[in-house]
């Protein structure tokens, strides 16, 4: 196993984290027998960092590995989780969820504890709730001993929020395809130059950069380095990177894992040759090449005055062909008809044209949007969003009315 250093801390980390989020499972519960093989596996070969989050495996992922800690784990490793936003509705809710993630973890101290999934709205959602502060005291209190973000905005709001407190580390989308979406490697090197550790997810982008390849991607490969595995020429090319710190994968099977620990091996920093990485550029280009809009994610045309999305509503419709994701529409309906409180799809469009000018890639936005909503809403989508806006409001109305009513 290869390491490196936190250079906030001192901390040898394995380039390779154990993500608590894919654990194997049977009838839709962790397979914990499977699932603790594998961590010991992991961890007896190297591994030193597992990541989870509050609502991973439906809240039970932490309880899970709280069970792995217990059996003489502990010392061997940092354990990282989250604090979700969208659970937290009043400054109390921030102790209670954090109490919460100590007792079912069974530790006393989190080593890295980070906020979840932020981008710009759910980073003015922590602040409305003075979160900065809580993370100070919990520090205080050597509750946590690191405090990062995970990240899922643009590269604008990622600046932001790296400017704004005193991080140790941050955790950021990157592969092969967002090399230039999200964060990004602008967003990678502008956090390492502050000496924040970056923790790398998505690294196959949820396994769809080694399943169902297009085969022109399948043949690039196998021409630059025969037999060498999609997996392979994807994780190196991060662990290349000396700004990528450590690279979280969720393993399912243990062949994904000794399949993984193996590429550890020799992945050094700037350990790809020149022509390695004119393959992997070559590749992205065959992936670009199929996608739909042309966009980069730049957010030029952001804010647009009706509340659309513009790049996530291309960013999904892209994915859905790029990487032949044909569930994207439901998850196209979780993330953009207001998960987070404010709906941003693409029919929410009004033509007003304050775009246009912005765009530097000269898309047509109104039009393109249209092809999004036809492609990705069906009929059903809105009327469906209404009923479960209708439900949720009941719920937060009676969640206020059982906290206004007085105390037997
Ligand atoms: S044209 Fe559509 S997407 Fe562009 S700013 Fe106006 S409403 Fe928003
Ligand atoms: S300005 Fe153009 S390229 Fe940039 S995010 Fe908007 S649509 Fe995409």
């Amino acid at each position: 196993m290869q390491y490196r250093i936190n250079q906030k801390n001192g901390d040898s980390i394995s380039i390779l984290g154990y993500g608590g989020m894919r654990f194997p499972t049977r009838a839709g519960f962790i397979d914990e027998p499977k699932a603790i093989e594998l961590l010991k596996k992991a961890v007896e070969s190297g591994v030193n960092y597992i990541d989870t989050a509050y609502f991973y495996h439906a809240g039970t992922s932490e309880g899970f590995i709280g069970k792995f800690l217990a059996m003489g784990y502990r010392d061997k490793v940092f354990i990282a989780t989250k604090m979700p936003p969208w659970s937290v509705n009043a400054k109390e809710d921030l102790d209670k969820i954090f109490e919460d993630q100590r007792r079912k973890l069974g530790v006393d101290v989190i080593d890295y504890y980070l906020l979840h999934a932020l981008n710009d709205e759910s980073w003015e959602k922590f602040l409305k709730y003075d979160t900065l502060a809580f993370l100070d005291r919990i520090r205080r209190e050597g509750k946590i001993r690191n405090v990062g973000f995970s990240f899922h905005g643009d590269r604008l709001t990622f600046k932001r929020i790296v400017d704004a407190y005193d991080w140790d580390f941050c955790q950021i989308q990157y592969n092969i395809l967002d090399e230039f979406n999200q964060a990004g490697k602008e967003g990678l090197q502008y956090a390492a130059s502050k000496q924040m550790a970056v923790f790398v997810m998505e690294p196959l982008r949820g396994g769809s950069l080694i399943k169902k390849m297009p085969a022109e991607v399948l043949a690039a490969y196998e021409q630059a380095a025969p037999g060498r595995t999609p997996a392979s020429w994807a994780l190196k090319w991060l662990w290349d990177q000396p700004e990528v710190t450590m690279v979280l994968s969720g393993m399912t099977e243990m062949a994904h894992l000794e399949e993984n620990l193996s590429i550890t091996l020799d992945s050094t920093p700037n350990c790809l040759s020149d022509a390695e990485k004119k393959t992997v550029s070559d590749v992205r280009q065959i992936y670009l090449s199929k996608q739909r809009v042309p966009c980069t994610g730049c957010q030029y045309c952001m804010p647009c005055p009706f509340g659309v999305d513009i790049p996530r509503c291309f960013d999904l419709y892209n994915s859905k062909y790029l990487l032949n994701q044909k569930n994207m529409r439901g998850f196209y309906w979780l993330q953009m008809a207001g998960m987070n409180g404010k709906p941003s799809y693409a029919s929410l469009c009004r033509e007003c044209g304050k775009c246009l000018t912005h765009c530097p890639q000269q898309i047509d936005i109104p039009n393109r949007l249209k092809e999004v909503t036809a492609d990705m809403e069906s009929v059903l989508m809105k009327p469906a969003m209404r009923v479960v806006g209708w439900v949720l409001g009941i719920q937060k109305k009676l969640a206020k009315r059982s906290k206004n009513s007085p105390k037997l």
